[in-house]
């Protein structure tokens, strides 16, 4: 009798949390359990611990080798039975070598889908990955496929809109080239498909991502396709401006060339300094021809793009425009009003360029809603620009974490109100489980009248505020702050919850200053052509809008609503979200490295996702699925027992599982971590 066996060789289970790892060593030296040992070389290999002395353990690698490591070096490895499961929340063990093992392993066999918990994970693949035509649409809308997937997302989202009548959210992050607007396209795709079958918007709403990025992307050091915001006057070297400029200047028709007056790319200073005026690769005038089809497509009238393209060749010129200097005896004050022309007018060509964009965006918005049944519900794609951590941070990244210290108190009060709904559905004694929220960052950053904004704010409006005077101030006023350091030479440093960041101040006053004069818009009212006028009087009715602080910022699509806006419309719609990882720096195919993927699940919070739900009941199986899988092990007296409940409850005590390490849902069985790896492990025994 196999059942009777299994009691009389039972081992004693072990019961621990990882927390408790230290004590329960033993019980993997006896049983011959794998761990993740920290090699020295930094590297995460599996092994065997032979012997422990004090804090120090003797492990044997799988190839053979022996190292002396400390005992905080190692993890408890899964059972084989969870090798590349869907849901990092499956692993018995979330250590993060873990986390990282079972996401390479899935890389590897090209499932770059993962989940964690509610959060979708996409893996970078640097190649095209066979997921994603016609018939994936299909089976994911038939659910006839339940793998992690983007469609899977969108999906989901789809369904809630419909089915709460509520506004959804798909919010993506990582840092730049992890994929954030491939995946955008990917659950366009999808929902383009959906609305595909009554209303024939599919090939529309495809093309307009095809606009938006010809006038939205731009090639960076990291990306040739990086989703930008503000790049018109300035380039770094071996970066180009927005994909459009070279475009029009290779492609325009001839007519268009001479009307526009348009010469080669390598004629503007808006585009040579940088000395890269072509990718490799990649056809600007081939592209051209490709966003005029799609200008057409999404029905932006030929005079529409006529107008585009003037106010593109107009930002061209200006950016030629040069300011002589007249030696008379004020010499230094005209050469300091020359730097200021130079700075009005790239002022101009931003605005300009940026207004064109919002302009474009606009108009696509219109005619994606003319004439459609349009429910009045809308899903949104966010594709935002994750947490960064330079040696040097300044203004830009000030925004950016900002941005994603917002976007991480929404991801974890939603996260931990799912759990608790999960919990309370299933009849679960609910107590707290702990939480840590980031509200102390956020009022650091956020608190009026003396918070980190505010005192920007005053302080821009001071005329002879310098940097330095700005850096005093916040050390007087938000030195109490814990997430607060005033560091020297006029830096600070503040404590977000992806990590310590070190700010210099240096330019944080000027770049929020708006360098808009009123002179400027005037000029732009009195021009003759349509657009001009627009984006005048468009400004002009931002300015009787509080100011913010954000106006540069680029973290949505069209720059103009802040992220205090943008933030009120996202947390009154239903949240899903994606985190993008970029597993190389070389966008190449098939690498996957460790130290890199590890940072970026800790930036984007997927460890933090790992660590709430280790807290609660990470493991949950139902009834049925318990019972089948462990119920042969019962002993004579208990095969009473018929239904799946009473199966699994057999077992348990039958087991000796403590009380406080389960318990008893309606529909499931929760765990603590660690309790099925011990079960899988009596199992294989049997
Ligand atoms: P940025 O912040 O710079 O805009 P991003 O996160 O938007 O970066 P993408 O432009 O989406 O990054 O992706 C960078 C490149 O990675 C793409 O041009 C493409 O080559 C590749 N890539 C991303 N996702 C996929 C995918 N799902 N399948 C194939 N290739 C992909
Ligand atoms: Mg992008």
């Amino acid at each position: 009798n196999r059942a009777n066996l299994a009691t009389e060789h039972l081992p004693s289970m072990p019961r621990f949390r990882e927390s408790e790892w230290d004590d329960n060593i033993g019980y993997f030296i006896k049983k011959k359990l794998r761990v993740w040992c920290r090699v020295p070389k930094g590297q995460w290999q599996l092994g065997h611990i032979q012997s422990t002395l004090g804090a120090k353990a003797t492990v044997l690698l799988l190839d053979g080798t022996v190292v002396k490591v400390s005992t905080g070096e190692l993890h408890p490895a899964n059972p084989d039975i969870l090798e590349g499961v869907d849901d990092l929340i499956q692993l018995s063990y979330l250590n993060e070598p873990s986390v990282l093992h079972n996401l390479q392993y899935r890389y590897s066999h090209d499932s770059i889908y993962s989940k964690a918990g509610p959060v979708l994970i996409a893996v970078n693949p640097f190649k095209a990955v066979q997921c994603y035509g016609k018939d994936f649409v299909t089976a994911y809308r038939k659910k006839l496929l339940n793998k992690p997937h983007v469609f899977a997302i969108a999906d989901t989202a789809y369904n809630e809109m419909m089915r709460d009548e509520k506004n959804q959210s798909i919010i993506i992050s990582g840092e730049s080239g992890a994929g954030k607007t491939e995946t955008a396209k990917v659950a366009m795709q999808y929902l383009a498909a959906l609305g595909g079958g009554s209303g024939g918007v599919e090939s529309e709403i495809l093309q307009t991502s095809s606009v938006l990025e010809a006038f939205g992307n731009a090639k960076t050091s990291r990306n040739d396709n990086s989703s930008r915001f503000s790049r018109v006057v300035q380039l770094t070297h071996e970066e180009r401006s927005y994909h459009i400029f070279y475009q029009l200047c290779a492609g325009a028709p001839s007519s268009l060339k001479d009307r526009l007056n348009l010469k080669t790319a390598s004629v503007y200073n808006y585009l040579n300094q940088s000395d890269c005026l072509v990718i490799d690769d990649v056809d600007d005038a081939r592209n051209f021809q490709m966003l005029m089809e799609a200008f057409d497509t999404v029905q932006i009238s030929k005079e529409d793009q006529e107008n585009a393209f003037e106010m593109l060749a107009a930002v061209l010129w200006l950016g030629n425009i040069s300011f002589q200097v007249i030696d008379n005896e004020n010499h230094v004050e005209v050469v300091a009003d020359e730097g200021k022309a130079i700075e009005t007018r790239d002022a101009l060509a931003k605005f300009i360029y940026a207004s064109l964009f919002d302009w474009l965006v606009e108009g696509i918005n219109k005619l994606l809603a003319l004439g459609k049944r349009c429910t009045g519900r809308s899903i949104s794609i966010l594709d935002i620009y994750g947490f960064e951590s330079f040696k040097k941070n300044s203004f830009e990244q000030f925004c950016i974490n900002y941005a994603n210290e917002r976007l991480q108190q929404h991801f974890n009060r939603h996260l931990f109100k799912l759990e608790q709904e999960e919990y309370e559905s299933d009849g679960i004694d609910w107590t707290k489980v702990d939480f840590e929220d980031n509200q102390v960052c956020l009022d650091l950053v956020e608190k009026k009248p003396i918070g980190l904004i505010s005192l920007l704010d005053e302080e821009s409006n001071f005329p002879k505020a310098t940097d330095l005077t700005f850096a005093n101030k916040l050390k007087q006023h938000l030195n109490g702050n814990p997430c607060f350091k005033g560091e020297r030479g006029g830096a600070f440093s503040i404590r977000h919850y992806a990590g310590e960041v070190l700010y210099g101040t240096s330019g944080f006053l000027e770049k929020n200053r708006d360098s808009l004069h009123s002179d400027t818009l005037q000029l732009l009212s009195s021009c003759s052509c349509r657009l001009p006028q627009l984006f005048a009087s468009n400004m002009l009715n931002q300015f009787l809008k509080p100011a913010s602080p954000f106006h540069h910022m680029g973290v949505s699509d069209s720059q103009k609503q802040s992220v205090g806006t943008k933030f009120k419309q996202l947390e009154s719609s239903t949240p899903h979200f994606i985190r993008c990882i970029k597993p190389n720096n070389k966008q190449l195919p098939g690498m996957f490295e460790n130290d890199l993927v590890l940072e970026q699940l800790r930036c984007c919070g997927v460890l933090e996702v790992v660590r709430i739900s280790r807290s609660g009941y990470p493991t949950r199986v139902t009834h049925q699925e318990f019972a089948r899988r462990y119920g042969f092990l019962l002993s004579e007296d208990h095969r009473a027992c018929q239904d799946p409940l009473s199966i699994s409850v057999a077992v348990l005590q039958q087991f000796d599982i403590l009380p406080d390490m389960y318990q008893v849902g309606y529909t499931k069985l929760y765990f603590r971590t660690g309790q099925i790896a011990a079960l899988e492990d009596t199992r294989k025994q049997v």
